[in-house]
């Protein structure tokens, strides 16, 4: 019979109540032994429960769970293993369009059940760089990676996607890219995602194409609330995890992949931002060749500054502005470049290489 605590009071007051010890012949000395034993046996069998509970409890299992689901998704390893999980789980195979959530998903918002652990993100980096002065500031600061380094006769073009308020969409170059069989890598921002979410699912349902992070709101990524060309950057570590990760987590609720590379607004950054994104996991990435000037070149000067790239050169383009009219000499900037034998590939193809 399984002995438990409740299980021994029951049969005491079965005794008890059978008049057992009132009743019974035996002297005094042993109805005390009785007595003492049972309460022995109780005491032992009220500290095995304890003991279950404690084997038992879910919170001895709880950090590894979810570190093992953290590995299982390749998310960032520090500073804690249970992090920004998907408010509606790991999107089902087959189902990446995630047409459950787009209701969800009509602005940039975020009241989801990660706000805990993006607070804890936060203290972490406030208090691992609570002294930490910035000495640099720009688009080619430490850690920011730029080219491709290798001598294989590739480059890898890069297309940004800001989230202005008037931010279209240049389907004339993705079109091309599709037409020619051409990868790239798309910097998508929180809000261009909002605003264009079925283009949004057709890219990121498209093998050609990888999504990557261009940020929240656009921000130049800073520590001390620097700017870039009149636009405010973020204006602190808390500020810089958010930019980060708001659109990490969209991005990952919507395609189930996490995003590898990172990109902000304007391209700025401090050398202490690019360090925290490091940490989250990501490659700062920008650029050696670029193409269109924020979408401000002509054809003449887009054609030029194509045909400067070399072996390894990583370009940036813009795809949310057809209104400038940029697409022709996008096209005939790459088509250069094929007939000279060049291979486009997406930053995961040289992950390893990229400087
Ligand atoms: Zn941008």
């Amino acid at each position: 019979m399984a002995l438990n605590g409740s299980n021994i009071v029951h049969q005491i007051l079965i005794m008890k109540n059978t008049g057992v010890f009132m009743k019974s012949k035996i002297n005094k000395k042993i109805r005390i032994l009785i007595l003492i034993s049972l309460c022995l046996l109780l005491l032992g069998a009220c500290t095995g429960d304890n003991f279950g509970s404690e084997d038992s409890a879910s919170t001895k299992d709880i950090p590894e769970a979810a570190k093992l689901e953290s590995e299982s998704v390749d998310r960032p390893q520090k500073p804690k293993t249970t992090l920004i999980q998907p408010a509606t789980g790991i999107v089902e195979e087959g189902n990446t369009r995630g047409e459950g959530n787009i209701s969800e998903e009509k602005d940039t918002t975020h009241e989801n059940n990660t706000d805990g652990d993006m607070e804890e993100y936060i203290t972490y980096f406030e208090g691992k760089y609570a002294d930490a002065i910035p000495n640099s500031w720009g688009e080619k600061v430490k850690g920011v990676i730029t080219e491709i380094d290798t001598d294989d006769k590739v480059i890898a073009l890069t297309f940004d996607a800001c989230g202005g308020k008037n931010d279209g969409y240049d389907e004339e170059i993705i079109e091309f890219l599709i037409d020619k069989e051409v990868p790239a890598t798309l910097f998508i921002n929180s809000r261009w995602i909002d605003r264009h979410l079925d283009v949004f699912l057709d890219l990121a349902d498209n093998p050609l194409f990888e999504i990557a992070n261009h940020g929240h709101r656009h921000k130049p990524l800073s520590v001390a609330g620097k700017s870039a060309y009149g636009i405010s950057g973020t204006q602190g570590i808390k500020e810089v995890v958010e930019e980060i990760l708001y659109n990490d987590e969209k991005i990952y609720r919507i395609t189930g992949q996490k995003p590898r590379y990172f990109r902000s607004g304007t391209a700025y950054y401090d050398e202490v931002a690019v360090g925290i994104a490091g940490e989250l996991n990501y490659k700062v990435v920008n650029y050696n060749v670029l193409g269109d000037a924020g979408a401000t070149y002509n054809k003449q000067q887009i054609v030029r500054a194509c045909s400067s790239a070399n072996p390894g050169s990583i370009i940036l383009f813009h795809m949310n502005r057809p209104e400038k009219r940029i697409a022709e000499g996008i096209i005939e900037g790459i088509t250069h470049l094929l007939d000279e034998g060049y291979t486009f590939v997406k930053l995961s193809d040289y992950h390893d290489y990229l400087r």
